[in-house]
């Protein structure tokens, strides 16, 4: 059985963790617009490592606790958007995702922007 290791949301990188995550351009447009809500820096993760720092660091505007709660959420959407366009080639625009009522949204409004 052949099992295909290309990015199935952007069929133009070998399907990893770090880049479904992080670097596929699905991901980078909601990682955008996780930076333009939040009151903090958020860096440009390139590895998996970098983004559990990221989320286990507190400070007042963003608390460790909210950070985990976007990376779950991004984490969640993406493998969910992941498997559904594998199986139904169909895409959940990312801002249609933020724009939707989801736990980012409702639980973070004091946070972001
Ligand atoms: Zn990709």
């Amino acid at each position: 059985m052949q099992i295909p290791t290309t990015c199935c949301v952007c069929s133009s990188q070998p399907e990893t963790r770090d880049h479904l995550m992080l670097t596929c351009p699905y991901a980078t447009l909601i990682w955008t617009e996780v930076r333009r809500r939040m009151r903090t820096t958020v860096p440009l993760f390139t590895d998996w490592s970098q983004l559990i720092q990221w989320s286990s660091t507190s400070t007042v505007t963003a608390p460790s606790v909210l950070r985990m709660l976007v990376v779950q959420a991004l984490v969640y959407g993406i493998w969910q958007q992941r498997n559904t366009h594998a199986c139904c080639t169909t895409i959940i625009w990312s801002l249609l995702w933020f724009s939707s009522k989801t736990s980012i949204g409702r639980s973070s409004t004091r946070y972001m922007h």
